[in-house]
């Protein structure tokens, strides 16, 4: 059977998960084009067996080894077309948005500094600073590993919403272009608290947001992390009211159907939980909703994690979800 180059075999995966997670899958092959695609599909069918597809690994959490075939996406491409940028799946996130603004295209400022592959980006609708992909998907074009084709999605299709996407419940859909739609038209996104109120041009709302990311976040080059460990709860009305009469301070925002979106940073620093530890891992000093992990396994970290759910349910009635995608 004919194999994509650099396939190989019991892999580690430390050097593609931003936790540094020591953790080794039976199969590992690069995706570098569509050649690949037909291969990589071939093997599998004859196979059977699973696969996970990974970008950069900067959002996933893998438990133990990964039995089955690990697909890192590769597949770059850059064009310009009119005010559409289209975008190969394994193209750098922030080079991109960087090349938008180069090209006098402009909206993704406030995604700036999001690691990761492009691929990824749709998957989780990421989001920062009052912006989301959502708001510049056109389409997305995905491989089907059951059918063995090319399937393209438009937004609506894509049924986006907060840190969800279609993409989540169908695994077998890999990435392999978007279509991003902008404006030549700069026009300041700058409602989110920490963000100055005047600012010059597109290039300095990135500097801006670069700089707060650098303050707020560390960097999971030289501390292993994925940045938010949890999504923000979202609340009813109701729930918000009778938390509110315990914690008046409680940190929210409207979301969409008269709910409301709760901090989860807010609520973890409010237990008193920022900054504590457990073995090698524990939550940063900077930022509460981050996790950071020094040892090659996830073992403490998933089962301290697990108490942070619990303590924040008992305090709060508030279940926290993670927002990583835990592999195994
Ligand atoms: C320091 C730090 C800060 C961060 N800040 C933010 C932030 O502000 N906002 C935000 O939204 N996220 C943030 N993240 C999370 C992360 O950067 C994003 O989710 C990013 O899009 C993940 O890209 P990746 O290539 O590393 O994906 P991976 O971690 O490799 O994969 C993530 C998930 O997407 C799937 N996937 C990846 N590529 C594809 C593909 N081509 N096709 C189908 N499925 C695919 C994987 O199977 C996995 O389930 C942060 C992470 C870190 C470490």
């Amino acid at each position: 059977m004919k194999l994509p180059k650099n396939f190989n075999t019991n892999y580690s995966l430390k050097e593609n998960n931003s936790l540094k997670l020591n953790y080794a899958s039976d199969y590992f092959v690069s995706c570098n084009s569509e050649k690949d695609l037909f291969l990589i599909y071939d093997f599998l069918e004859e196979k059977k067996i699973k696969y996970w597809i990974f970008g950069d690994g900067t959002n996933v959490i893998l438990k133990n080894n990964l039995k089955g075939l690990v697909i890192k996406n590769n597949l770059k491409g850059f064009s310009v077309n009119g005010n559409s940028l289209i975008v190969g799946a394994g193209e750098i996130w922030d080079d991109i948005v960087f090349e938008s603004l180069n090209k006098n295209l402009y909206g993704l400022e406030n995604l700036s500094g999001i690691p990761g592959s492009v691929g990824a980006t749709p998957i989780q609708n990421i989001g920062a600073y009052g912006s989301e992909i959502s708001n510049f998907v056109n389409y997305v074009e995905t491989f089907n590993f059951n059918k063995g084709c090319f399937e393209v999605f438009s937004n609506k299709a894509c049924n986006f919403s907060y840190r969800d996407s279609i993409f989540k419940d169908n695994p077998c859909l890999m990435v392999t272009k978007i279509c991003l739609d902008l404006s030549q038209e700069f026009k300041p996104n700058i409602h989110y608290e920490a963000l100055p109120k005047i600012v010059k041009n597109a290039k300095e709302q990135r500097k801006n947001i670069l700089n707060i990311r650098s303050q707020k976040l560390p960097d999971h080059q030289k501390i292993p992390n994925v940045g938010s460990f949890f999504k923000n709860p979202i609340i009813s009305g109701t729930q918000l009211r009778r938390l509110v009469l315990d914690f008046p301070d409680i940190k929210y925002y409207l979301f969409e159907d008269k709910n409301f979106k709760v901090s989860a940073a807010w609520l973890i620093e409010n237990a008193g939980l920022k900054g504590s530890k457990k073995g090698d891992c524990g939550i940063s000093k900077k930022h509460a909703l981050v996790f950071y992990n020094y040892s090659e396994t996830s073992d403490f970290l998933l089962s301290y994690s697990s108490e942070v759910i619990d303590i924040i349910k008992d305090k709060f009635g508030i279940i926290l979800e993670y927002e990583p995608s835990i592999l195994c």
